[in-house]
């Protein structure tokens, strides 16, 4: 804990100070481009993998990037969802899986989670990924794990396509989805061909 009050303190001495335009912008002016949707996991940092300045995304975070199809109820991240796209108009939405996923890694495995039961019910939301998994033929071992992390970005940007507010903008053209997988071995990052259901380098 010590450390993350020593990095507050070199924050507001020397990062703040040297960006003191961008943050009094900032403090009234709310704008993001994109939302961007990644697991929760400590070595996937969304702002340092597209190298976006504070302000240019908006961020969710869940175990494994997961996004509960529509529902009415109280649901967090179906309310960060409503205001990204609903509110400050982003233009982008991408669901970024990633390599080593727990989540994932704990699905395709079939790990005993009766000592996680919030961990479990969370992962039915990846049902339907499994399934596409299962359906595919697909060697056995971490290339299983490969293919679910894949066939788990499809599935959340189905969900996605359920929410109201995503389904609206998508019929005005003024939203697209992506689908990513970040390696973290070797920081590349695949992009989904959404015409083919095929990754392939992310091209900048
Ligand atoms: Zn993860």
């Amino acid at each position: 804990m010590k450390e993350l009050a020593a990095g507050v303190n070199r924050f507001q001495r020397d990062v703040y100070p040297a960006r003191a335009a961008l943050f009094a912008q900032l403090a009234t002016t709310h704008r993001p481009p994109a939302l961007f949707i990644s697991c929760s996991d400590a070595r996937v940092v969304p702002e340092l993998i597209t190298q976006r300045e504070p302000g240019e995304l908006f961020v969710i975070r869940t175990a494994g990037n997961l996004v509960p199809p529509y529902a009415p109820g109280a649901d967090g991240v179906a309310a960060s969802i409503e205001y990204a796209v609903g509110v400050l108009g982003v233009t982008d939405v991408i669901v970024c899986g990633h390599s080593g996923c727990g989540a994932m890694t704990a699905l395709a495995a079939g790990s005993d989670l009766t000592e996680l039961p919030a961990v479990a019910d969370w992962l039915r939301h990846a049902e339907a990924s499994k399934a596409r998994t299962d359906a595919g033929s697909h060697p056995a071992g971490a290339e299983t794990v490969a293919a679910l992390i894949r066939d788990n970005v499809l599935s959340q940007l189905a969900n996605l396509r359920t929410h109201p507010s995503v389904v609206r903008a998508l019929a005005r053209e003024q939203l697209t989805l992506h689908g990513w997988v970040y390696d973290i071995a070797s920081g590349a990052v695949a992009e989904l061909d959404a015409t083919s259901g095929q990754f392939a380098e992310l091209v900048g």
